[in-house]
């Protein structure tokens, strides 16, 4: 679990970084734009058959500043692994693999770049402000995530809302 400042910070850094880019109240947020300012390369790859790879969501190489990304995931978990990596590059956690199972996914660097990520694609003001008003397909196409995450990211916001 993170602490309530962590997590503040976390969604701090999030909010940043969506102004750096020069995106606030632009939805969905454009992570090539992202990218770009950050200066990340973002790579796909196929995993060949039998390979290891077959197994990997997504890995960024820090020093060389590259995000790889599994292109036989759905679209909405790229968009959320792409995410979560610049999650691990933006809160310096190092080289970092991610597995599509999950695996490692209670480590605390995976619970904060997956903060992080939910921050930058639903930013906390301005999730709160259509939560209520679209409905669960609605708001996943709005942010380009999917329903899954929508479900998630009103979770962690209204239980935080009352955990003071
Ligand atoms: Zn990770």
């Amino acid at each position: 679990m993170l602490s309530f400042k962590q997590r503040q910070n976390i969604q701090q850094k999030a909010e940043d970084l969506i102004r750096r880019s020069g995106q606030e109240s632009v939805f969905p947020i454009s992570l090539t734009t992202v990218l770009k300012k950050e200066k990340l390369t973002l790579k796909t790859f196929i995993p060949p058959e039998g390979s290891d790879l077959k197994n990997y969501s997504g890995f960024i190489d820090k020093d060389k500043k590259l995000i790889y990304v599994n292109d036989e995931e759905p679209f909405y978990r790229k968009r959320f692994t792409i995410a979560h990596e610049i999650g691990h590059y933006v809160l310096e956690h190092g080289n970092r693999i991610d597995y599509r199972n999950h695996k490692y996914s209670n480590e605390p660097e995976e619970l904060e770049a997956d903060l992080f990520a939910a921050s930058l694609l639903m930013p906390k003001s301005a999730f709160m402000e259509v939560y209520r008003t679209l409905g669960l397909s609605e708001l996943a196409a709005f942010f380009a995530v999917s329903r899954k995450a929508i479900g998630i990211r009103a979770d962690e916001l209204f239980s935080e809302a009352v955990s003071l």
